[in-house]
């Protein structure tokens, strides 16, 4: 599995180009703004799905074109989630950039325990609701990676104070991550990856189960 970063879109949250160098097929994570960048580092990759870890604007801005440039490529995001992408308003596009969010539906609705099929590598569908209520982790277990969103960030969680975010959800979300077995490595939609086990012994929100 080969993992690219990018920041993009109106506050640099993380993009992730993954790829199966066996088959080269190819998963965008996140997409907040389609760059020339990202289009040049997808130029011969065979780019399958574009999955969202949730329907949030800095996460989902360059979706559109993205898809425009790659009409093969299936839009992946959970059930309760999905209906961001066709609405600025629980997006949020509209407080930060009105009318700015072009809409485009999703392919693939999924929910949890579902998985996705990227050449060799088996992606399992984690539901972490908590940050908002279809918000998603993508891990790949054979890999020890895993996707984590705006759920779980290195140091830190994210915000729970959104209109379907919830405390008690993300504390259950963040009880599931702390007892999935073995290290991972930790793909968040801010900021620098992280490991689970340095999570585990450093993040305040892990480090109450000890
Ligand atoms: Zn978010
Ligand atoms: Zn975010």
């Amino acid at each position: 599995m080969n993992i690219e970063t990018l920041a993009l879109g109106p506050v640099q949250a993380n993009c992730y180009i993954v790829t199966d160098e066996k088959t080269n097929e190819t998963a965008v994570i996140d997409c907040g703004e389609y760059t020339k960048e990202l289009a040049d580092r997808l130029e011969g990759k065979n780019l399958k799905y574009i999955m969202l870890t949730h329907g949030h604007y800095d996460h989902i801005f360059g979706v559109y074109d993205l898809k425009e440039a790659y009409p093969e490529a299936q839009i992946v995001i959970h059930k309760e989630e999905a209906y961001k992408l066709l609405d600025e308003l629980p997006s949020f596009g509209h407080e930060m950039m009105p009318g700015m969010q072009k809409y485009v539906p999703a392919d693939i609705t999924v929910e949890d325990g579902d998985k996705i099929q990227l050449g060799e590598i088996e992606f399992n569908v984690l539901h972490t609701p908590g940050h908002s209520k279809g918000s998603v982790c993508y891990f790949a277990e054979d890999e020890r990676t895993i996707f984590t969103g705006d759920t779980l960030f290195c140091l830190t969680v994210g915000r729970m104070d959104f209109f379907d975010g919830s405390e008690d959800e993300m504390l259950e979300s963040i009880t599931r991550l702390y007892n999935m077995p073995g290290d991972y490595e930790i793909y968040p939609g801010h900021n620098r990856a992280t490991t689970m086990e340095y999570e585990k012994r450093r993040n305040r929100y892990m480090r109450r189960f000890k």
